[in-house]
């Protein structure tokens, strides 16, 4: 391999980013409490999900994660951020849930003095009562830095619906919100590595006998990336949150929104009009994408604009064409075939959640209009 960066893995918490495949990895010492590996497809690596909705402390031996650098934990872009965003800090529990269980609390050593080794715990019970104590001692920071993270999120994001400097880019909100409350502080106890000096692998290339060839091979068999961040490694939960956050609000081609199902944060996956969220914190869970579009989609299709002029204009034209005022092969009747399908297709993708009510009802209305263009050609 080439020169070691000696990151540390067996304390803090290291973080880097792929923005070109929306990734980003992390390692960090973590106890095993009803987690387990989630095996995404088109992962390279594991990411964590609980094996239960309510995960009890009982399992009688409390073993670690394996993690290291060469075998990283891995997420989609910005989960980080998102999860932290979204954590639920009321007890220790509810903290575990959704975001202790996957991050572990390394991070927390900036808010709790004499911070305890969680490589001593025995038990699970043992990690519950360690998680007991530092969280009671962090809970304040905790909720303090969420809520201001919060607020730098909906200010760059317009969540807030305050629509000051609606017409500036989300980055430039971004910067100078950062600037104006001195986000920048909190990169005051963060380690970088540089990535491109780190090969996977033990058999990556030497690095006096580098030459174009060799490189070029090395980016083939993926040992050598010059596509990943640098590795940032802190002891500070601060610093590793405005790292990510600083990460995904320069980047232009990510955006953060609230959920309209459950008010979460995320990261649409594909389009920018996707509007339920797909957060999963334990295995089998239904996300709102799946359960609450599909819900709402049964419950209040019939009151939806578009999906009432769709049924008027279906019975309408097809009035016109069973009377014979329109002839079935004219142009019209050739557009009315094709429009249904577009439409189902349309309905279809607004039940899925991918598109808004307000997409599918702006797409549906200039599609009947087209109507007005062809005329009633009998023959
Ligand atoms: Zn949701």
């Amino acid at each position: 391999m080439l020169k070691s960066p000696n990151i540390p893995s067996n304390y803090g918490f290291g973080i880097w980013f792929n923005k070109k495949e929306k990734r980003e990895y992390y390692v960090t010492p973590l106890v095993n409490c009803q987690v387990k590996f989630y095996k995404n497809i088109n992962f390279k690596y594991g990411e964590l999900l609980l094996t239960t909705e309510s995960p009890k402390f009982k399992k009688p031996v409390c073993d670690v994660i394996k993690n290291n650098y060469y075998s990283p934990m891995e997420e989609r872009y910005g989960m980080f951020l998102i999860k932290f965003l979204n954590a639920d800090f009321t007890d220790v529990f509810s903290a575990y849930k959704t975001f202790f269980a996957f991050y572990g609390i390394e991070f927390l050593k900036e808010y709790v003095n004499n911070f305890p080794d969680i490589h001593s715990c025995k038990t699970a019970n043992d990690y519950l009562n360690l998680l007991t104590k530092v969280f009671k001692n962090s809970k304040e920071n905790l909720i303090s830095l969420q809520k201001d993270i919060r607020e730098c999120v909906d200010f760059t994001y317009n969540l807030d619906n305050s629509n000051s400097y609606n017409d500036v880019y989300p980055h430039i909100r971004y910067l100078s919100h950062a600037l104006k409350n001195d986000l920048y502080r909190y990169t005051n106890n963060t380690n970088v590595y540089f990535n491109k000096l780190f090969v996977n692998g033990t058999d990556g290339l030497s690095p006096n006998l580098a030459n174009p060839t060799k490189v070029s091979k090395s980016i083939k068999d993926g040992k050598l990336s010059y596509k990943l961040s640098n590795i940032y490694h802190s002891t500070a939960l601060s610093n590793i949150v405005f790292i990510s956050l600083d990460e995904i609000a320069l980047n232009t081609y990510v955006t953060i929104k609230k959920c309209q199902n459950c008010g979460k944060y995320f990261i649409p996956i594909s389009k920018e009009s996707e509007i339920y969220c797909d957060i999963m914190y334990y295995d089998k869970e239904k996300t709102c994408r799946v359960k609450g579009a599909a819900e709402t989609f049964k419950k209040n299709i019939g009151d939806v604009e578009a999906y009432k002029l769709y049924k008027k204009t279906y019975q309408k034209i097809l009035m016109q064409i069973q009377r014979g005022k329109t002839s079935p092969y004219s142009e019209k009747a050739k557009y009315f075939t094709q429009w249904k399908q577009q439409s189902q297709q349309y309905l279809k993708r607004y039940k899925k959640g991918s598109i808004s009510e307000n997409d599918l009802n702006e797409w549906m209305q200039k599609s009947v209009d087209k109507f007005d263009k062809y005329k009633d050609n009998i023959i």
